[in-house]
């Protein structure tokens, strides 16, 4: 395929020209060559196989939506740069040098059209995982200053404040109006805790009602836990930007920040944002195993619901439930999801593709931020939708704050008179009030 044929979408940040973004991009993709990177770019097949796996390539049928496409400038940088034949390529003229119009050009591939879902990754015969491939290509993009502007925007925000969209300094007051506004108690900067609570961005602006109701759980079992202002956003912007330094100051901030007040745990919201970076890559950064446990919403719902120790009011009627990539396919919790929703007494309708296989909102890795992806996020939509659909389930449900208002905006775009449900609200909302902590 032509790379004329690629959408012309790209933005710029910095003044540096060309060659030095282009140094920057290549020493990038070169640091992150480990050996299983190299395995997964030399065993390619070019069978095609993923395109069948990716949202944007179904619902569009552009072939340059193929997931292994979107590899190229990894694939040919690795080849010139760092293959074992790479000396020779060179030599011969057999493999083209990278250009930053090569590197504008896929900027949209990257980040546009690639939510770093995973489904390809799984079907994948050679086990090649797509979306870490992609990530390590928006590293090097974002080392050149090629990163979409709305997402440029959010990174420059984040280094400043800790979190794309709140101050550190502003959490005290806004916590104190979540809780005057909802009526629950949040505490906020205890000096000692067994419970660090972290919110999704969302949470703090507009969907305060799950910050509230997780509030409201958290008190009726009795736990110890604070809110702080040294690590309280669970924002994965660093990965999405390609901005690794970034992520990983952020996460480290919970962490540590966990580890200063004594508490055992960090719970991440009911989101999928840092779940992979809080649970997976965190490890890495350490170098060492993690010295607290990190869990999500829905885990945490889970144990207690187990343990006895919430009751739930049967909510009845049937739902369908949106897997979040990050926290089912990438991060294993399938079962919990069902499990609290089986303690709802609700019967589940399951998506044609779900579990491990189910279809991607459409709005991860920073897509439904990048303004200028929302015609492409609208097409990827309708898959979902139609799934929705034909299950006839009275209601929809999800796990993560993101994918919902990745799906409220889906619905509002193609009116479609259909709300995406949060699991932990349904989950406050038919608390039984005379349950106590064990
Ligand atoms: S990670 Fe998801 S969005 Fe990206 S190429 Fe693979 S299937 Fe498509
Ligand atoms: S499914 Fe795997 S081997 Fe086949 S084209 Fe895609 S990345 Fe290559």
């Amino acid at each position: 395929m032509s790379t004329a044929a690629l959408h012309p979408a790209f933005d710029r940040q910095g003044e540096q020209n060309d060659e030095t973004r282009l140094d920057a991009a290549l020493r990038s993709f070169v640091g992150d060559f480990g050996p299983t990177a190299a395995l997964h770019l030399e065993s390619c097949v070019r069978c095609g196989l993923c395109a069948q796996a990716c949202h944007f390539h179904l619902s569009t049928g552009d072939a340059k939506y193929t997931p292994a496409y979107k590899l190229e400038p990894l694939r040919r940088a690795y080849q010139r740069e760092a293959s074992p034949f790479a000396p020779l390529l060179r030599v011969l003229g057999l493999a083209r040098k990278l250009t930053v119009e090569d590197l504008e050009q896929w900027q949209e591939l990257v980040y546009d059209s690639c939510t770093m879902c995973g489904r390809c990754t799984t079907i994948c015969p050679m086990g090649i995982d797509i979306a870490e491939l992609v990530r390590a290509t928006r590293h090097g993009m974002f080392k050149a200053g090629l990163v979409p502007d709305r997402l440029a925007l959010m990174d420059r925000t984040a280094r400043q404040w800790g979190s794309p969209a709140t101050p550190a300094e502003d959490l005290p007051d806004i916590l104190a109006e979540v809780s005057a506004e909802h009526g629950v108690p949040i505490p906020c900067d205890l000096p000692a805790a067994d419970i660090l609570v972290t919110a999704a961005p969302a949470e703090l602006v507009e969907h305060t009602k799950a910050l509230a109701d997780a509030a409201r759980i958290l008190n009726q079992v009795g736990a110890r836990w604070t809110m702080h202002q040294g690590g309280f956003d669970a924002s994965n912007i660093g990965f999405n930007n390609g901005d690794v330094e970034l992520q990983e100051r952020l996460t480290r901030s919970l962490i540590d920040t966990a580890v200063k007040i004594g508490a055992h745990t960090v719970l991440l919201p009911e989101c999928g944002h840092a779940y992979g970076a809080a649970r997976w890559e965190a490890a890495r950064w350490y170098g060492e195993t993690l010295p607290v446990r990190v869990i999500h919403m829905t885990e945490y719902l889970d144990e207690l619901i187990a343990a006895g120790r919430i009751k739930l009011r049967p909510l009845g009627g049937s739902a369908t439930f949106h897997d979040p990539c990050q926290i089912v396919r990438r991060g294993g919790l399938e079962a919990a999801a069902r499990r609290v929703l089986a303690a709802l007494g609700v019967e589940v309708i399951e998506l044609r593709d779900h579990g491990l296989t189910g279809l991607c909102c459409g709005g991860g890795g920073g897509v439904v931020s990048n303004q200028r992806a929302a015609p492409l996020r609208h097409r990827v939509f309708e898959l979902k939708k139609q799934q929705i659909e034909a299950t006839g389930a009275q209601r929809l449900v999800t796990s993560c704050g993101q994918c919902r208002i990745t799906l409220d905006m889906g619905a509002k775009h193609a009116h479609w008179d259909r709300a995406t449900e949060s699991l932990l609200e349904l989950v406050a909302d038919q608390l039984v009030d005379d349950v106590q902590g064990a």
